[in-house]
C-alpha cells in the first residue's frame, strides 16, 4: 500500500513552467494535490502546465512571482494562503545558472545566481514555515544539485549556492522537526532540460561517459523522488540531502 496520496494538500512549486518544476507539478497534482504553478516570465508555458494537469483530472493554477524579489514573493505566499486557506507542500525548484570561470566572473553573475538559487529559496522557505509551524505540519523540498558535492569547473557561483541549499535545508530541518515540518534537499545529476541543453550539445558524450546508468536523467526521474519526499511514505525523513543522478556521485 502506498501513502503517496496528496488529496486535499496545497502545493507550491516555484519555477514550474518548464523542466523539472513542470514535471514535479504534474506528479504532485496526479497524486491529488492542488498545485500552484509559480512562474517568473513565461505565463504561456505556465498555463500550458496547468492545462496539462487539468486535462489529466488534476487541480492547478498559475501564479506569477520572481522569487528573487522580496515583495513579489511575500505577495505570492499571501495570495496562496488567501486563495487556498493553507499550504502543505513547498518545492523550491526555481533556479538559474550563469556559468563562467571564477577568475573572470562578473559580480552580477555571482549575485544573480545567489539571489535566485539561495536567497530566494531561503525567503520562500521562511514564508512557508510561518504558516506550517503554526499548523504543525508541512513538507519543504529544496532543489540543490550534485555540483554542491563535486564543485564543477565554471560553476563556482552555482555550486556555492547549491551547497548553501543543502546546509540551509539541514539547519531548517533541525529547527522545525518538532513542529511536524520536514525539510529535505534533492541533488539531481545531469537532467535533460533547457538548463543543460547547451552543455549537452557541446559535451554530451563526455558527460554521458561519466554517468554509470548510461543515460541522462529526465525531469520525471527527479519528480518521482520529490513526490516520495512530499508523501507520508517519507514521514520519518528530514534534514537529508538525496541524490538522483544515475550513480554519478557514487564514483
Ligand atoms: P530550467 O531552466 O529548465 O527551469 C528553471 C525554471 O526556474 C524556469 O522555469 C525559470 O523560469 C524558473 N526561474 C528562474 N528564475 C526564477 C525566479 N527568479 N523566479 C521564479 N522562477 C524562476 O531548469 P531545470 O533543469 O528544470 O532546473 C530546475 C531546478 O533543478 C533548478 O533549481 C536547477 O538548478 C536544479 N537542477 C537542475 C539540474 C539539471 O541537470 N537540469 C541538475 C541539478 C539541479
Amino acid at each position: 500500500m502506498t501513502r503517496e496520496d496528496l488529496a486535499g494538500k496545497i502545493a507550491v512549486v516555484t519555477g514550474a513552467a518548464r523542466g523539472i518544476g513542470a514535471a514535479i507539478a504534474q506528479r504532485l497534482a496526479a497524486a491529488g494535490a492542488t498545485v500552484v504553478v509559480n512562474y517568473r516570465g513565461s505565463e504561456e508555458a505556465a498555463l500550458a502546465v496547468v492545462a496539462a494537469i487539468e486535462a489529466a483530472g488534476g487541480k492547478a493554477e498559475a501564479l506569477q512571482a520572481d522569487v528573487s524579489d522580496a515583495a513579489a514573493t511575500e505577495a505570492l505566499f499571501k495570495d496562496v494562503l488567501a486563495r487556498h486557506g493553507g499550504l502543505d507542500l513547498l518545492v523550491n525548484n526555481a533556479g538559474v545558472a550563469k556559468d563562467g570561470l571564477l577568475v573572470t566572473m562578473r559580480d552580477r553573475d555571482w549575485q544573480r545566481v545567489l539571489d535566485v538559487n539561495l536567497t530566494g529559496l531561503q525567503r520562500c522557505t521562511r514564508l512557508a514555515l510561518h504558516h506550517m509551524m503554526q499548523k504543525r505540519s508541512g513538507v519543504i523540498v529544496n532543489l540543490s544539485s550534485i555540483q554542491a558535492l563535486r564543485g564543477g569547473r565554471g560553476q563556482a557561483n552555482y555550486a556555492a549556492a547549491k551547497a548553501g541549499v543543502v546546509a540551509l535545508s539541514r539547519a531548517a530541518a533541525l529547527e522545525v522537526a518538532d513542529r511536524g515540518v520536514r525539510v529535505n534537499a534533492v541533488l539531481p545529476g545531469f537532467i535533460e532540460t533547457d538548463m543543460t541543453a547547451m552543455i549537452q550539445r557541446r559535451a554530451g558524450d563526455e558527460v554521458l561517459a561519466r554517468i554509470p546508468a548510461g543515460r541522462f536523467g529526465t525531469p520525471d526521474d527527479v519528480a518521482g523522488l520529490v513526490l516520495f519526499l512530499c508523501s507520508d511514505d517519507a514521514a520519518y525523513i528530514t534534514g537529508q540531502a538525496l541524490t538522483v543522478d544515475g550513480g554519478m556521485s557514487a564514483q
